[in-house]
């Protein structure tokens, strides 16, 4: 009788187990599956331009006695090696923020020097398109993390704003403090009136590699790496990149951080070995 009792409180414990291990396996294969189609992606988006520049080259070598067409093909090749620049730059950037802890080296960092360090970044592509650019809210707000790797990604959702969006409309950069358990956040809002995301495309976005429409993201000279980064730099502060988007109307991505507050920065600073 009691060792029926006993197998039969052993046996629901051995199928979890059994189950466990198959969760495993299958986790173990989804990684692997998903690092098998990054090395694919990658020699596919460096195929392009590298493709591009040799049969370029060939042409320019053909075209010798034709200097308007040598000009012609040498400017194609500039447009192509400043996109394999870009590519690798942004593959740089991936893999700093996928392997650097960034509150190794965490500070308060002001949001309003943030957002004017990401107006910079594009105030000449804005400038062109004449898309006006304003930011509110941010005076006093500062965020904790790592400088750089929070520049990237609010530069990231800038980026985007303006290549995302026809002439003449605006783009906006709104921050505030947001009250949650366990110390206050920072939200900084990138709100623009372009082209919008379709409800299915939203949650792919994120993805490495990813685009909507792909012709449209290489024209300007997007790598479809940079709201994967934006989405790691994050959540490896504790925090959260999320989106809303009305199809032709406009997008807003929000960043929300931990706010740097003189209590929280002691918990964090002091929180090494001792
Ligand atoms: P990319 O280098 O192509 O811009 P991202 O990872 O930054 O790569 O963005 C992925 C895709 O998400 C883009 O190709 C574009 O289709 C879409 N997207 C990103 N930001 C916006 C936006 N503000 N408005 C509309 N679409 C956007």
């Amino acid at each position: 009788g009691e060792a029926l009792a006993v197998s039969a409180r052993v046996a629901p414990l051995g199928s979890r187990l059994v189950l466990l291990l198959v969760e495993d396996l299958t986790e173990a294969r989804r990684i692997e599956a998903v690092r098998r189609d990054f090395v694919a992606n990658v020699s596919h988006e460096l195929k392009t331009p590298t493709g591009a520049l040799s049969l370029l080259s060939e042409a320019v070598m053909d075209a010798s006695d034709d200097p308007e067409a040598v000009e012609r093909f040498a400017g194609r090749m500039q447009i192509e090696a400043t996109r394999l620049t870009n590519l690798v730059q942004e593959l740089i950037d991936l893999s700093r923020v996928q392997n650097d802890d960034p509150l190794e080296d965490a500070e308060p960092v002001r949001v309003d020097e943030l957002v004017a360090e990401a107006i910079d970044r594009c105030r000449q592509q804005a400038g062109s398109k004449q898309i006006t650019m304003a930011a509110g809210g941010t005076a006093e707000l500062r965020v904790w993390g790592n400088r750089g790797q929070l520049a990237a990604a609010l530069g990231n959702l800038v980026e985007n704003a303006v290549n995302y969006s026809p002439a003449r409309t605006r783009v906006g950069i709104a921050a505030r403090r947001v009250a949650v358990s366990g110390g206050n956040e920072i939200e900084i809002a990138v709100t623009d009136q372009g082209i919008g995301i379709s409800e299915k495309d939203r949650e792919r976005v994120f993805e490495r590699f990813y685009r909507v429409d792909p012709a449209r993201s290489r024209a300007t000279g997007g790598t479809g790496l940079g709201l994967a980064i934006v989405k790691h730099v994050a959540a490896s502060h504790g925090g959260e990149v999320t989106v809303w988007s009305s199809e032709g109307q406009g997008s807003t991505f929000t960043l929300r951080l931990p706010e740097a507050g003189a209590a929280r920065d002691r918990d964090r600073t002091s929180g090494g070995p001792l």
